[in-house]
């Protein structure tokens, strides 16, 4: 149980908060960042948002006053212990804010975690997280509507529908209900617009990440029993396409799209590392096998960054790791 009336007391009790999410943020960390910053402005809160990442360009639509900031050590580091609140929306360890980790960690100010993944590692002084949300999104949904702290409005509405919609893949994953589906009317009567927020987000792609995707797609392959499918995304065929690490979010679902597919694995080639995104059906916890290599996330969506490696040196050890979770 998320305790939202301790939540309420802190936005009351305190002026200035800064609130960041993880690196290659999603339309959940976006969306949850913008609808927690709109009800901090309408209680008349100073809010700076600042994240490791640029926002992708797919969805800067979310962010209409561009509020969010990339981050920059001499324009924000300051910031830090100048706020009252720092507020981390959407992931549990503190590693997943990068370069902002040591500024976050260094505060001594009060800090707070929105969030909805498991396993969550001691970095803030209290959590306002349930790993049960479809999303951070959801949660932000819930404390509005249990404490009547602000309106509904469609500036907050769509940035939620956004967070809700992507982190439960186009109402397809597990944790659609119909109490979901009610939670989406009261965003839809609130102005948020499905048709506009989907097109938006999915279908206002560059040409260079659907050439990307087409590469990557003819790099899939399978294990011996054909359950585990994997694809490798080069730098190479990034510079080739033009295209860049954020549009290759969602790719890894594709692998899961495969009769009798159950793993599916995407290696990212980063220009220091390996990016690795795990996706599964039904009960098999790919958080415990991105846990195994430093990462963690749900039990069907889950991921890492390794650093220093290559992808040829990684790929059996993961796919051997992967057959494990597969016969357990
Ligand atoms: P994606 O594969 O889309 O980047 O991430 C899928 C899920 O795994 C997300 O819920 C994300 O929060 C989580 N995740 C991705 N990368 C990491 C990581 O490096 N560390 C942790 N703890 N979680 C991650
Ligand atoms: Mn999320």
């Amino acid at each position: 149980m998320i305790d939202f009336l301790l939540l309420k007391r802190i936005i009351s009790e305190n002026n200035s908060f800064l609130l960041s999410t993880h690196v290659n943020p999603d339309a959940d960390a976006i969306g949850s960042e913008i609808a927690f910053c709109q009800i901090l402005k309408k209680l008349g809160k100073t809010v700076n948002i600042i994240n490791h990442s640029k926002t992708p360009y797919y969805l800067e639509f979310l962010d209409p006053e561009n509020i969010i900031q990339k981050f920059d050590v001499e324009k924000h580091a300051h910031l830090f212990d100048e706020v009252d609140v720092l507020v981390a929306l959407d992931l549990n360890s503190s590693n997943r804010l990068v370069k902002i980790e040591k500024y976050f960690n260094q505060s001594i100010k009060l800090k707070i975690c929105i969030d909805h993944h498991q396993h969550p590692e001691e970095f803030v002084n209290y959590f306002f997280l349930d790993s049960s949300y479809s999303a951070t999104g959801h949660i932000i949904f819930r404390f509005i509507k249990e404490t009547n702290i602000v309106d509904l409005t469609k500036n907050i509405a769509v940035p939620i529908y956004a967070a809700i919609m992507t982190d439960l893949g186009s109402f397809r994953f597990d944790r659609t209900t119909s109490k979901i589906h009610h939670i989406i009317a009261e965003l839809l009567d609130a102005g948020a617009d499905p048709v506009d927020i989907y097109d938006k987000i999915y279908d206002q792609s560059n040409f260079s990440k659907i050439k990307l995707l087409g590469e990557t797609l003819s790099s899939i392959q399978l294990n011996h029993s054909k359950e585990i499918a994997y694809m490798v995304v080069t730098q190479e065929a990034v510079l080739r396409t033009g295209a860049d690490e954020s549009e290759v979010d969602g790719f890894v679902n594709y692998c899961l799209s495969i009769k009798e597919v159950k793993i599916g694995l995407l290696f990212f080639e980063m220009k220091d590392g390996v990016k690795i995104s795990l996706r599964s059906k039904g009960t098999i916890p790919v958080n415990l096998l991105a846990e195994e290599f430093g990462g963690g996330g749900h039990t069907n969506a889950a991921g890492t960054r390794l650093f220093d490696i290559r992808i040829s040196e990684i790929l059996t050890k993961i796919i051997n790791r992967a057959e494990y979770y597969l016969n357990q």
